[in-house]
């Protein structure tokens, strides 16, 4: 049986947050050609939104982590997967995540890009669970604040499902 979907943000509502990211981002960056990383794959949506608003030059990589497995809870362990980009000495960057939520993740991604003398290290989340941090992460540009909830859709899945919905849901309420 498909689970009951609640709608938490509709799409108008996460395109002014993406406009409001990026004016901060425009404001930060010009000149400093950042390497945005963006986590795969919830974050995909997110990336093309936000780079489509932001107006100097920049680059683009992806990388790959694996802390959930099919279910709704983190299983904790966090693991870097084969290809993560090796040219990020002495660069500005900028991880672009989908959501922190216990931030044991993002601490792991930071923590392992910060050990490659960046020139500088920025986290931009589009939601954040702030009640279900467990590690503390600092969020340099912050979206949506999301409820303890299990959330989908805007790129975000369940199952590998429901990232092509243009809204965002809680899963089950
Ligand atoms: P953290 O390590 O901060 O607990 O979790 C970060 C990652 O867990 C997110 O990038 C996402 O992949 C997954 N995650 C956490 N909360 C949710 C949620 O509400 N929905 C979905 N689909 N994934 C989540």
């Amino acid at each position: 049986m498909e689970p009951k979907l609640s709608l938490l943000f509709a799409k108008d509502e996460i395109a002014a947050a993406v406009i409001r990211l990026a004016a901060e981002i425009n404001r930060d960056y010009r000149d400093k050609n950042p390497l945005l990383i963006a986590v795969l794959k919830g974050s995909f949506v997110f990336l093309a939104d936000l780079v489509r608003q932001l107006d100097f030059p920049l680059e683009i990589e992806f990388i790959r982590l694996s802390s959930y497995g099919k279910g709704t809870e983190s299983l904790g362990a966090v693991k870097m997967a084969p290809g993560a980009p090796s040219h990020i000495k002495g660069r500005h960057l900028l991880v672009i995540e989908d959501i922190i939520d216990t931030g044991l993740t993002a601490a792991f991604l930071l923590d392992y890009l910060g050990r490659k003398k960046p020139a500088s290290l920025k986290l931009c989340s589009l939601t954040d669970k702030a009640d279900r941090r467990r590690v503390l992460v600092n969020i340099d540009y912050r979206g949506l604040t999301v409820p303890d909830k299990f959330i989908v859709g805007y790129g975000i899945d369940w199952d590998e499902k429901y990232r092509n919905l243009p809204d965002i849901y809680a899963l089950g309420q």
